[in-house]
């Protein structure tokens, strides 16, 4: 008789402390979350709300703010949160939050993981030395700027944006922090809009809470 292996990793997640599960610094993979702390993650599409063509046709929109409109499932992503940040306390120096609905939880985590937040935003809206990026997304194209003196070279970034539709936004956010010199050591999203296979163009670790 073989053995089940995935209920032998099933065991392994539930049997060590989170902190023993947290990815070496240079890992180019995700983290592993505990498995109560991803059940619970799962358990946030139940308060899933989809709008299809919108903001055009042809374009089926994921709307963060049903779950922001929800106190129960406030309450169980900040509690997903905090496992994440559980797991990887001790590994980031800054969490980088893409505008807009990157920060809406980005300060959370940068409290939860006792590190600065940092925004990056919009093209024309930060102040002092900025560095650019354009990219094309899924409506159109965009160009998104972070202040140069926000992060220093070696410093260990985590990246936050709601979801990943076409992946351009994130990519070039991660692009920014790494030219500046700081590294990625991981991306969080909710979410991926998954017909659009966005994260297949990203080659920086994504944790994705709900898939
Ligand atoms: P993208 O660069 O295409 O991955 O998308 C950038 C950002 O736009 C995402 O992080 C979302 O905040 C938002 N966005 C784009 N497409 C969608 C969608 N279909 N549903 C919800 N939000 C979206």
């Amino acid at each position: 008789m073989g053995w089940d292996l995935n209920l032998l990793l099933s065991y392994f997640l539930t049997q060590f402390p989170a902190e023993i599960l947290s990815c070496p610094r240079n890992h180019i993979m995700p983290p592993i979350l505990p498995r109560s702390v991803s059940a619970n993650a799962e358990k946030l599409k139940e308060f899933f709300v989809y709008y299809p063509d919108f903001p055009k046709k042809g374009i089926q929109f994921w709307d963060i703010f049903a779950l922001y409109s929800n106190p129960e499932a406030v309450c169980l992503l900040n509690l997903v949160l905090a496992g994440y940040a559980e797991v990887m306390k001790g590994e980031i120096d800054v969490v980088v939050g893409i505008e807009a609905r990157g920060f809406l939880f980005g300060p959370t985590l940068a409290n939860l993981l006792n590190c600065t937040f940092v925004p990056v935003r919009k093209k024309g809206k930060l102040p002092g030395k900025i560095r650019q990026k354009t990219y094309t997304l899924e409506y159109g194209s965009d160009t998104i700027e972070i202040q140069e003196n926000s992060l220093k070279a070696g410093q260990r970034v985590l990246v936050v944006d709601d979801c990943i539709a076409t992946g351009g936004t994130l990519n070039a956010s991660c692009n920014l922090v790494e030219e500046i010199g700081a590294k990625v050591v991981d991306c969080l999203v909710i979410y991926e809009i998954p017909e659009l296979k966005g994260s297949e163009k990203i080659s920086y670790p994504i944790t994705q809470l709900c898939s």
